[in-house]
């Protein structure tokens, strides 16, 4: 037997759950179906431990869209915390401010090493590269040579797993976007004489040197319960433990059939006008039926997956950080994260504190495979060797696997991704992909509410009013100016906006 509902929601992490508690709260009928058997939240999700408190990599709620922030307010009107901003950048033994304090930088360096660094950059600023097309070249762009060495190279390169010459320029330019080498000297200048370099009124804000961010107490799954909660007040339902793997469409109806697994191997069925999917654009595109001609380039989408190795351990000295990059390459560790400095309620006990070990690796190869018990001593040994805390105050620990945390921006990602979407835009106009994998945009959760809160508007309008693909990386959204799905199908304004 079939349930039926006006729209079915694949997924219920930020996107989802936005998407969700839009409809519901506009009397909408709404199902939000999600794999997990256990919480909502999808990457942006709380993990608990013992009473210790985690996050999949650490969330910071920041966002442009006041839009955004008017929600996250509404979700949690009382337990949002402002929280100082501190990250540091661990090199060859020693600490780097990030954002950069110039004199730091130059006695860590060196005088031979930082005057090496200036020459690179005048040299790359002279003699850039004509239409760089990888990170290496966007980044020797900006930097120079011997910057991009120090310090991108070897951090991109554990996260991504791949060569920088083999990133697209895209991904630089997204995210390291706004960042001018003057503007960093100059902010290190004004921090290392003590200056505090505030933004004169109307100038941009450089995005990597926000200073204090917003934080849920305990963690950004409180936020995603609370949506699921209020969703579920307002009428709709948020189901968990239902693995979608089949989606068929019937043109004469108009009516989407959707087929579930739960984790006892039951199935089930729903039928739905509207479907919403924030799933992995490969996984959907290859659970449709009809099968899309587009199938063979949603194939071709890579991902990149995570894990978090947690380890509690007795306080000795406490260090500030929220989080510390480790770029250097004798350990395979990428980032460290320190959950108390996130908020002080992730960690029940002041005795203890929990460090969070991040290491980027594929589905499947050596890290990902191997057994809990060898990552935790990998990360013990990792965490001392950094000087972080001793491997002997280690207490406890805890293995988070995340699949698919990243979309891979590679080569071809750019042009598969045109042609999927052109395709499903045109056959299917009752399925909307929204949020990061959903439309294999790295993004954070602003973006993917931002897309969520338009393709709810889509919806409620009964026409494509407004082009989610237009919603940018600092979830800013530009009016197109047209409307309806025709217009728009048939509009330049389809193919994706270039992001260099
Ligand atoms: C290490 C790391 C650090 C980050 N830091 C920040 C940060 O500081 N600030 C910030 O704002 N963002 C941050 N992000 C990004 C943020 O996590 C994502 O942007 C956000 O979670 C995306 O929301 P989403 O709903 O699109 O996708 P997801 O969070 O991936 O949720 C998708 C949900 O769909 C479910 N699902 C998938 N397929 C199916 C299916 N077939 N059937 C049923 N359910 C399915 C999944 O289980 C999941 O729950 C970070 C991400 C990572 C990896």
């Amino acid at each position: 037997m079939s349930q039926h509902t006006e729209t079915l929601v694949i997924g219920a992490g930020p996107a989802g759950l936005t998407a969700g508690y839009l409809l519901s709260k506009n009397g909408r009928d709404v199902v939000v179906l999600e794999r997990d058997p256990r919480q909502v939240g999808g990457i942006s999700r709380t993990v608990s431990h013992n009473g210790f408190l985690f996050d999949i990599g650490g969330h910071r709620f920041f966002s442009k869209s006041k839009a955004v922030v008017d929600l996250w307010d509404e979700l949690l009107p009382d337990d949002f915390i402002d929280r100082p901003r501190l990250s540091r950048i661990f090199y060859k033994g020693k600490y780097y401010a990030y954002p950069l304090k110039a004199f730091e930088a130059l006695r860590n360096l060196g005088v031979l090493q930082s005057t090496a660094c200036v020459l690179s950059y005048l040299y790359a600023r002279a003699r850039p590269i004509e239409q760089p097309k990888s990170f290496h070249d966007w980044v020797r762009n900006q930097f120079g040579e011997r910057l991009f060495s120090i310090f991108f190279k070897t951090y991109t390169e554990k996260v991504w797993g791949m060569s920088c010459d083999a990133i697209s320029a895209d991904w630089a330019a997204q995210r390291i976007k706004g960042l001018d080498l003057g503007a960093a000297i100059r902010d290190a200048l004004a921090r290392s004489l003590g200056l505090k370099a505030r933004p004169k009124p109307g100038e941009p804000v450089i995005k990597t040197l926000i200073e204090s961010f917003r934080y849920p107490r305990r963690g950004p799954g409180m936020v995603w319960e609370a949506a699921a909660a209020k969703i579920a007040a307002q009428g709709g339902r948020v189901l968990l433990d239902r693995g979608v793997d089949g989606v068929s469409f019937d043109a004469a109806t108009g009516i989407w059939t959707v087929s579930a697994i739960r984790g006892d191997g039951t199935r089930e069925t729903y039928t739905a006008r509207n479907l919403v999917s924030s799933a992995p654009v490969r996984e959907l595109v290859d659970s449709i039926t009809p099968r899309p001609l587009s199938t063979f380039q949603a194939r071709a989408l890579q991902y990149r997956d995570f894990l978090t190795v947690a380890l509690i351990a007795k306080v000795r000295e406490d260090f500030p950080d929220n989080w510390i990059y480790i770029h250097d390459p004798s350990v395979m560790v990428g980032r460290v994260q320190n959950f108390r400095s996130w908020s002080p309620e992730m960690v029940p006990d002041d005795a203890y504190t929990c460090l969070g070990l991040e290491y980027f690796c594929f589905e499947g190869d050596g890290l990902w495979t191997m057994a809990d018990e060898g990552l935790v001593a990998l990360a013990k040994a990792e965490i001392g060797k950094i000087g972080l805390i001793a491997p002997d105050d280690v207490v406890d620990a805890c293995v988070v696997r995340q699949p698919k945390a990243y979309p891979v921006y590679d080569e071809s990602y750019r042009d598969n991704v045109a042609t999927v979407r052109l395709e499903l835009e045109r056959d299917f106009p009752t399925l909307h992909l929204v949020g990061r994998n959903g439309m294999h945009k790295y993004n954070n959760q602003d973006h993917a509410m931002m897309t969520a809160m338009l393709t709810v508007e889509n919806i409620l309008a009964g026409y494509r009013r407004h082009d989610i693909w237009r919603v940018n990386e600092d979830a800013e959204y530009t009016e197109s100016g047209f409307s309806g799905a025709d217009e728009a199908l048939t509009s330049e304004r389809l193919v994706p906006r270039k992001v260099a």
